[in-house]
């Protein structure tokens, strides 16, 4: 696992600044400050959106320069707030050059956005327009807080490297190939940066680059799964540092490696757990949308601690007998990890559906066990006389565990669910 890997290498290394939790502290102020202009940005809107387009157009026009600046200056006094703080850890005495804030996005730049996103009004879809601009703010807001991280390492009088770090557990192709090239950026860089909308990866400065290492944080993983497409794709007339051979690098990485991409790529050929309960590409699917939900609006060790279902469902244990109720692949990764908006019992898993967690100790050895004991050895078993189903239960090791499963039209039962309730 890479957060015990992660774990294991600090105790081998000296402790270089930021961390993971200092950077946890920008994406939050950072987030909240988007947050809060893009609930103004909601707020002019909806005071003219019955009027007509052209009105709502240079309303817009007036009102988005002035929130992304606002903002902006928020982000960018923000950064440069923490960009001294980290450097205080990292470098002994005072700091001996002039505090910048970076330069804002160009006001014609921002009202260029409103002029594409009004488009959207003339064509009856308002919502359109809303998100647009959302996602217009949320990049020029960051912008501010990058360009201040920028102008003050040109200023600054010790050399400063950066990387783009994105937040576990998983980010996009493009933002992965940005991240893989670690410690390597330099104030001069600033094009490099990251500039998607809803990219929540960040652009962290070092002191000690040689040294720096962030939890979760793998840019030679990255790296490796970048060189491998790179090696299959041919270069076909284009340059090698084009932005089309880039592109054309990513996509193939999307599909080769689709479980380590927030876009990546679902398989053609329809593949299904051994026992046919789980399309993958479903899972996939699923899975991506975790790893997306589970960095939204929540920063530490909350956030860190929320883990996503492995690439590949579970298969079911074998020590699971025939002569119990069946236990489907679809089953067990419902109990463990969730699906279909249910279950997800596995301790770390519960965040998703809000599901009470087994003890914190249990393994899903324990788990299968205390599953087999209740079934054969149940202190409870209520039948529910409308939906047919069974719920059996028994204390395990100290806790309440409930099974619930259905007889199917073979007669044969199913295992449907099982978990600790109440804890
Ligand atoms: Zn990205
Ligand atoms: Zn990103």
């Amino acid at each position: 696992m890479r957060s015990q890997l992660s774990q294991h290498n600090l105790l081998l290394m000296v402790w270089v600044m930021p961390t993971r939790d200092d950077i946890e502290l920008l994406v939050h102020a950072r987030n909240t400050l988007i947050g809060k202009a893009q609930r103004e940005l909601v707020a002019v809107f909806s005071a003219v959106e019955r009027k007509d387009p052209r009105v709502v157009r240079n309303v817009l026009l007036e009102a988005v320069p002035v929130l992304v600046r606002k903002y902006g200056d928020g982000a960018a006094a923000a950064a440069a707030d923490w960009y001294l703080q980290m450097r205080a850890k990292d470098v002994p005495g005072a700091v001996d050059f002039p505090i910048v804030l970076g330069d804002p996005v160009p006001d014609g730049v921002v009202r260029d956005n409103v002029r594409y996103a009004a488009k959207f009004l003339f064509g009856g879809d308002p919502a359109m327009t809303v998100g647009a601009l959302h996602g217009a703010i949320g990049r020029h807001v960051k912008y501010a807080e990058m360009s201040t991280l920028w102008q003050l390492g040109v200023k600054d009088t010790v050399t400063v490297r950066y990387a783009l770090v994105p937040r576990p557990p998983m980010t996009c192709s493009w933002c992965s190939f940005l991240s893989s090239r670690g410690w390597v950026y330099t104030s001069e860089a600033k094009g490099l940066a990251s500039q998607h909308s809803n990219c929540d990866c960040s652009v962290v400065p070092s002191w000690d680059a040689e040294k720096a290492h962030i939890d979760g944080y793998d840019p030679e993983a990255d790296h490796r799964r970048y060189k491998r497409a790179r090696a299959s794709v041919p270069a076909q007339g284009v340059g090698e540092t084009s932005d089309e051979f880039t592109a054309r690098v990513l996509r193939q990485a999307r599909e080769m490696f689709p479980d380590d991409y927030t876009d990546g790529k679902m398989r053609q050929r329809r593949e299904f757990t051994s026992d046919g309960s789980i399309d993958l590409n479903v899972w996939r699917r699923k899975r991506q949308d975790r790893a997306r939900e589970a960095k939204r609006g929540h920063y530490g060790h909350e956030a860190l601690a929320r883990r996503i279902p492995p690439s590949r469902p579970d298969a079911v244990p074998s020590s699971w007998s025939d002569d119990l109720p069946e236990l489907s692949a679809k089953a067990w990764n419902h109990i463990l990890y969730g699906f279909d908006g249910r279950g997800g019992h596995l301790p770390g898993y519960e965040w998703v559906n809000g599901g009470t967690p087994f003890p914190v100790d249990w393994t899903k050895h324990d788990i299968v066990e205390a599953a087999e004991a209740v079934l054969r050895h149940p202190e409870l078993v209520v039948e529910d006389d409308v939906t047919g189903r069974l719920t059996f239960t028994r204390v395990v090791n100290g806790f309440k565990v409930l099974v619930g499963a259905s007889k199917q039209s073979t007669g044969k039962m199913k295992v449907l669910t099982c978990f600790c309730p109440q804890r």
